[in-house]
């Protein structure tokens, strides 16, 4: 999918609308949450534009499988690892998604609750 000039994780990844860049390699990138809900709170987001969960087939597997292996390479160099942290996609409306291109929050440094809120 090509790049979307009004997405703002787009316009982050061009360079546009400046981010706490924690990674960057040529299939995915991470940077910090502005609204953190963790001591650690990181959006590890693929390059490719796509807008949702749901958007998803088998075309993105790949980008999609390697996004989510940086995800743990950068828990495992934030030593998130051994204590445990969480990895969420938002999906829509209902789970609170506010920006529609794919993203994963890379969540630690505190105990977290099972059921979600
Ligand atoms: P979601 O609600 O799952 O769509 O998550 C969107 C996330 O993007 C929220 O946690 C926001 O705090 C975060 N966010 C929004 N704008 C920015 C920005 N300019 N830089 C970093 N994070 C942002
Ligand atoms: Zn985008």
């Amino acid at each position: 999918m090509a790049a979307n000039d009004r997405c703002l994780f787009c316009r982050i990844i061009s360079g546009e609308i400046p981010a706490k860049k924690v990674f960057e390699d040529d299939v995915a990138i991470a940077f910090n949450d502005i609204n953190p809900q963790a001591p650690t709170h990181v959006l590890v987001i693929p390059r490719t534009h796509i807008s949702t969960l749901d958007d998803l087939d088998e075309d993105e597997a790949n980008v999609i499988g390697m996004t989510i292996v940086r995800a743990t390479q950068i828990a495992r160099n934030l030593q998130l690892n051994s204590d445990g942290y969480r990895l969420v996609v938002n999906h829509g409306e209902a789970a609170g998604q506010t920006v529609f291109h794919i993203h994963f929050h890379l969540l630690g440094g505190r105990n977290f609750g099972w059921p979600p809120g």
